[in-house]
């Protein structure tokens, strides 16, 4: 047998010669451009499947960096999708489907007191840093090292330091950035609730939000230490502070009212997308009446000539209803199929003695070679053999299983047992040649 670790894809290669010549970099988006062995063309995907540009089928982790809840190209998904356009794409205007989306989101979701809509999660986030500053007079904000917000200026700040960066250390990500920007960022370690609390004593009278992913889910996929989500909590209301949850990827993935419902921590703000519309560009706005009010009273400015348009609206209500129907059937399937798969990916790195560590809830975890026992924040992560996983990926692309370079895995409801069990194959021979 030919060894996978050289196979290669002309097609995708060619393209992608050509492809440079005219979009920068031969991709629409940066994080396209760190693919294993480059970056990939595809043609088609329905399900969990997704045939690349020379004809592989392979099984998709990535779905499209989590959108994908129910899989590529839902036959339901589309018929509502398409049966909303007939109507008209975008009126610029309301129409009763948002109101009937912002509904569901008041229902499913703590914070949801008032909704808005966006496109993107990187304008949502830079929309509720607005709405924290205002309600709160306070122009400086927590952001913890490894988070990731989006990627405009504002949070563009320590995202993924390297080791030699001393810790809270504000670093810009690359670079188009104001010096001006780092004045207005706190940079702290997550899961440190004493390095919180000591800043808010000393600084509480500058620090006007805190935003979090409340799963840190960018670097390592990590829970939150029991108590920290709380203990947030508790600070903010005692230094007049805005919590901010970012929920762009927990959102309608770890549990439908995002991980505010699943931990009972109810922030002011927060910020849903990706799943949330099934691939479609919607992300939502949230927060607590209070923290709202200023859209209402045209204080606070957000606009967006594409927000809510009809067929992101109707993708995330047909999303949506399928994934809370019947109690929550798919949701509750999807997540024990990605706790089956994480749980098996741990036992075989056994069976080769790999350091392999997985964690994170089932719709979504992480997969990287480290000796550490516990990871509780982004240094922690530095650790992390990105050599050997990139080596593990490019294994696992040439036996039929599409991942994410970084090391985070995406289940959909469409991944089926047949597809657990060929990937788990795949898995085992790919990590038979690492050892
Ligand atoms: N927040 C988090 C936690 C994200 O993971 C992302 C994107 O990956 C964003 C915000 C930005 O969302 P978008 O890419 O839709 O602008």
């Amino acid at each position: 047998m030919q060894d996978v670790r050289v196979k290669t894809y002309p097609a995708s290669k060619a393209l992608l010669e050509r492809a440079r010549k005219s979009l920068a970099g031969g991709v629409s988006s940066q994080f396209r451009m760190f693919t294993s062995p480059h970056p990939m063309f595809y043609r088609r995907a329905a399900g969990s499947h997704i045939w690349d540009a020379d004809g592989n089928e392979l099984i998709d982790f990535t779905l499209a960096q989590g959108p994908l809840i129910l899989g590529h190209s839902h036959p339901e998904v589309l018929r509502r999708v398409n049966e909303a356009i007939d109507d008209g794409q975008l009126f610029a205007g309301q129409f009763e489907q948002e109101v009937l989306l912002a509904e569901k989101l008041q229902q499913l979701i703590p914070a949801a007191e008032r909704v808005r809509f966006s496109s993107s999660g990187s304008e949502a986030a830079h929309a509720v840093l607005r709405l924290a500053r205002y309600a709160t007079g306070k122009p400086k904000f927590i952001k913890f090292e490894g988070h990731y917000h989006g990627w405009f200026d504002s949070v563009s700040i320590s995202v993924n330091p390297p080791a030699a960066t001393p810790v809270g250390d504000p670093l810009p990500w690359g670079g188009g950035i104001p010096e001006s920007v780092r004045e207005d960022v706190v940079v702290l370690p997550w899961n440190d609730l004493e390095q919180v609390e000591r800043t808010l004593h000393e600084r509480g009278d500058e620090i006007g939000a805190i935003i979090t992913e409340p799963i840190m889910a960018n670097q390592g996929c990590i829970e939150p230490a029991p108590g920290y989500l709380a203990g947030l909590r508790d600070l903010c209301d005692r230094h007049n502070v805005a919590l901010i949850f970012d929920e762009i990827i927990t959102g309608f993935r770890v549990d439908l009212g995002g991980v505010q419902r699943r931990y009972g921590v109810t922030p002011d703000l927060a910020i849903f997308g990706k799943a949330l519309a099934s691939g479609f560009p919607l992300s939502a706005i949230v927060g607590l009446e209070r923290f709202m009010a200023p859209l209402e009273q045209s204080e606070v400015y957000h606009a967006g000539t594409l927000n809510a348009n009809n067929a992101s609206v109707a993708a995330a209500l047909a999303t949506v209803e399928l994934l809370e129907h019947d109690d929550e059937a798919l949701f509750h399937r999807l997540a024990e199929t990605g706790s089956t798969l994480r749980e098996s990916l741990h036992a075989l790195g056994q069976k080769h003695g790999l350091p392999l560590r997985t964690q994170g809830p089932g719709p979504m975890f992480h997969l990287g070679f480290t000796e550490r026992s516990e990871i509780r924040d982004y240094r922690d992560t530095l650790d992390f053999d990105a050599a050997r996983y990139g080596e593990f990926c490019t294994s696992m692309l040439a036996l039929g299983v599409r991942l994410i370079g970084r090391g985070m895995w995406y289940v959909s409801a469409a991944h089926s047992a047949e597809d657990v069990e060929r990937s788990l194959a795949a898995a085992d021979t790919a990590l038979g040649m690492l050892t």
